[in-house]
């Protein structure tokens, strides 16, 4: 790869954040993991959750709200059901340590529901979904994200956080096909990325401390909330999500965690769920080729833009010329 004097190598940059995690105590395992996560997500172009989240990790970090040295409790409590204590460190630490059980649960059973609890998750869940896909895996994945940030049509307050749902598959002679998305209209990191350039928000995107519709994230951020997607759809996938990956997890809900989190927190201790499952099980060898000819016919009929396209075309301009360098990246080097 050729680097340009205003872009950086992957390597680089995952070797810049993993110092920056290290010198706020995290373990060298967990740095590589996180550093690892944010530097594929600033690739690819999910801005809203690379570089931008390391001053969030640094902060739990260092005033001790999570522990980044933390080594996970993981049971198998059935042949595929895999429960993991995360003992408040982070959860793609956790799910990274979990991977030869997740594996023998695949092998033996074709399917692996594993269940994190006690976890700060702050990222995408795309990369650890793709990653199942590569291997051949359908993966999905859930967060009870922790922020009080939603507010459902009828409600007062925020009772749901953006929680996000993500799935993955592998096709056929082609990249895996993973979509990953926040249940509110606009997640809270976008948010907060629109508000520190000045910008507003369409309308219906949330709404202000009375309640009332409103365009500026400030009102939004500060005492509004973000509207579901889709009015009570949205509303009742954040139910779901709240009661798999807290509830069914064992990790709190959204409306316990923030209620216990200091002033200012940015990551917080809540539960994720994963359901992985190999396709091909029981005879099903065609699995591949017909998702292949699913999203072919999608293409064909229009539907040309697939989930992926973007961060797919982003990391190839990234291998060629290195990932653009913003404002953010360079004051890790400050
Ligand atoms: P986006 O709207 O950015 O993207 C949603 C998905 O839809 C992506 O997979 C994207 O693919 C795909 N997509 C976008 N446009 C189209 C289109 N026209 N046709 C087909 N597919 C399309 O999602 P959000 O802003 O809601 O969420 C961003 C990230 O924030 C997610 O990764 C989510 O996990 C994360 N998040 C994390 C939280 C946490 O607590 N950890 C909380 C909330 C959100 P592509 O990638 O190719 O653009």
């Amino acid at each position: 790869m050729t680097n340009e004097p205003d872009r950086i190598s992957f390597d680089d940059l995952v070797s810049a954040i993993e110092a920056k995690l290290t010198a706020a105590g995290a373990s060298s395992a967990v740095a590589k993991v996180l550093a690892t996560n944010c530097a594929t997500c600033e690739r690819d172009g999910t801005l809203s959750h690379g570089v931008f989240r390391v001053a969030g990790y640094l902060d739990s970090l260092t005033r001790g709200w999570a522990d980044g040295a933390a080594e996970a409790n993981i049971d198998i409590v059935g042949p595929s059901y895999i429960r993991i204590d995360g003992r408040n460190g982070f959860a793609q630490p956790a799910l990274a340590e979990a991977q030869p059980q997740i594996d023998q649960a695949l092998s033996d059973t074709g399917v692996a529901v594993i269940a994190l609890r006690n976890t700060h998750h702050f990222s995408a869940l795309w990369p650890d979904l793709e990653s199942f896909a590569r291997d051949g895996r359908v993966a999905m994945g859930m967060i009870a994200s922790g922020k009080l940030a939603v507010v459902p049509e009828g409600a007062t307050r925020p009772v749901f956080s953006t929680n996000p749902f993500g799935f993955a598959t592998p096709v056929a002679d082609a990249d895996p096909i993973v979509f990953d998305f926040s249940t509110s209209s606009m997640s809270h990191g976008d948010l907060q990325l629109l508000r520190a350039e000045g910008k507003e928000v369409p309308v219906g995107t949330g709404v202000d401390s009375t309640g009332a519709d409103t365009t500026d994230p400030n009102a939004i951020l500060d005492g509004g909330g973000i509207r579901p997607i889709g009015g009570h759809k949205g509303a009742l996938l954040s139910f779901m999500i709240e009661t798999l990956a807290a509830g069914l997890t064992g990790g709190a809900f959204t409306f316990e965690i923030d209620a216990e989190a200091p002033e200012g927190a940015h990551t917080f201790r809540t539960g994720q769920l994963f359901i992985v499952i190999d396709p091909e099980r029981g005879g099903n060898d065609a699995y591949l080729a017909r998702v292949r000819g699913f999203v072919d016919m999608l293409r064909d009929a229009g539907m040309d833009r697939q989930p992926g396209d973007r961060r797919y075309a982003n990391r190839a301009e990234a291998a060629e010329r290195g990932i653009p360098i913003t404002d953010t990246i360079r004051s890790l080097f400050d």
